[in-house]
């Protein structure tokens, strides 16, 4: 197949960031893909399948089709779990297919202000900034410490204006005092040191899962890591690319090259499955750019998935023991993503008294898929669902994952059967064994 990134002359698709052509006729329709995909074994439609919207892809760089406003729903409506991916025989890069498709649907999409407004404010003006994130989740404790949130759910205010509203506010975690900040930090290693490594600290992860983090530096450093929290650093881009938004994405992909490339590490950690899938594909992101793409390659192959890299060290299995039944969640950019499913179970294994119980559709998604779960909240419900389904039938007493995303969306899945299950990352779940120890 000919090496070509220009789409034909017919084509409605244009620009640099257009999807590849190679890589979009490397699709024969076979089909394989189906029943990995939550969003095709939901609705049974084939446009909401992998191969049918790689169809549409199709059908619009042949200009047979335009790109209105129902084409682009079955595009929205993929969670970018990226489970095709995997299960494709015929190797379509199925990720680096609808991310460019939705940067072409990006630069086109008419919306209304309201949307508009909400959607650059947040991508280009909120998250990119660690400052204005803390300030607006600042506000957010203030308003469940206040007793504010109490009185607002039991007086149904919300539910008589808008019952969305009411059920995305019910899905807000209990925010913890305790967040996590880079503050250009050096956490000395416990005992003989074996590596230095820098910690990408995210956006959203250290306001709403600040314990969780300072667990994973405590097990780093317990197996003899520094860890530098690197105060430059900054949010990943992942959810900018989710939507087409490259040109933000981009920029923040050099912020962290350069802020993570001053600390001089062995690797850079991310202990979020999302960030870790988007910061190995900085390389991808920045090809066009001559003065980052090489450095951003090497970056990329620097960057190491927290249990990735504790298995690699190897990490010191835990002398005290958990008396839990678990069950795992594949994160999807940790599995589909980055190709790693065996290193958690790994982890969760070494834990004398854990019992791991397979989920039986553990590799299909949760439905959570970055901002999914706020924009498409129907289809993300329906796909949670069939996954708590399946959680209740193994018994487990926790759940544990690997990325911040999906544990809140198992935390609101638990929450709303009424099952009483912890959400636990395999980090946490490590630290507490190790703090058995004495
Ligand atoms: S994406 Fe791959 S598995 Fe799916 S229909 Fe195309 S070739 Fe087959
Ligand atoms: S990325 Fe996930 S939701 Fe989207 S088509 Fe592939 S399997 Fe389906």
């Amino acid at each position: 197949m000919a090496e070509t990134r220009t789409p034909t002359a017919a084509s409605l698709f244009f620009g640099p960031d257009a999807p590849d052509e190679s890589d979009l006729y490397k699709c024969v329709h076979c089909g394989f893909c189906l029943q990995v995909c939550p969003t095709y074994l939901e609705t049974g439609l084939e446009a909401e399948s992998p191969r049918g919207r790689i169809a549409l892809m199709k059908a619009v760089n042949e200009g047979r089709i335009g790109i209105t406003p129902t084409v682009v729903r079955h595009w929205d409506l993929c969670i970018q779990c990226r489970a095709c991916e995997v299960a494709c025989p015929s190797g379509v890069p199925y990720g680096r297919l609808i991310e460019a498709t939705m940067q072409q649907v990006e630069t086109r999409r008419k919306q209304g202000l309201v949307k508009r407004l909400l959607s650059e404010l947040s991508l280009k003006h909120l998250l990119p900034y660690q400052g204005r994130l803390s300030f607006l989740f600042s506000g957010l404790r203030l308003y469940q410490k206040s007793g504010v949130q109490a009185a607002i759910r039991k007086s149904g205010v919300l539910r008589f204006f808008s019952p969305k509203l009411a059920e995305l506010e019910s899905s807000l975690p209990v925010l913890p005092a305790n967040v996590f900040e880079p503050r250009g930090q050096v956490i000395p290693a416990v005992g003989e040191k074996r590596a230095r490594v820098a910690l990408l600290s995210g956006c959203v992860m250290p306001l709403v899962n600040g314990p969780q983090m300072n667990a994973v530096v405590r097990v780093l450093a317990r197996n003899g890591c520094e860890v530098v929290v690197t105060r430059d650093q900054v949010c990943c881009g992942a959810l900018n690319t989710h939507v087409g938004d490259l040109s933000t994405a981009r920029g923040l992909a050099k912020k962290n090259i350069d802020a993570f490339n001053a600390s001089a590490v062995d690797a850079v950690i991310v202990a979020s499955a999302g960030c870790g899938a988007r910061m190995k594909e900085y390389g991808h992101l920045l090809r066009d750019d001559p003065d980052y793409r090489d450095v951003a390659e090497a970056f990329s192959r620097n960057v190491k998935d927290i249990h990735e890299f504790l298995v690699d060290l190897p990490f010191e299995p835990p002398k005290a023991g958990l008396d839990y039944r678990v069950t795992y969640q594949d994160s999807c950019h940790l599995s589909n993503g980055q190709g790693v499913r065996e290193q958690p179970r790994q982890i969760l294994r070494s834990i004398p008294g854990v019992e791991l119980v397979e989920l039986s559709n553990a590799a299909i998604c949760c439905g959570a898929g970055g901002s999914y779960t706020l924009t498409e909240r129907d289809l993300s419900m329906r796909v949670l669902d069939t996954k708590m389904k399946a959680v209740r039938e193994t018994g487990a007493d926790v759940i544990a994952t690997a990325n911040p995303g999906c544990l809140l969306q198992l935390q609101y899945g638990a929450q709303k059967d009424g099952i009483s299950i912890k959400v636990r990352y395999v980090t946490d779940l490590l630290d507490e064994a190790y703090g058995k120890e004495g």
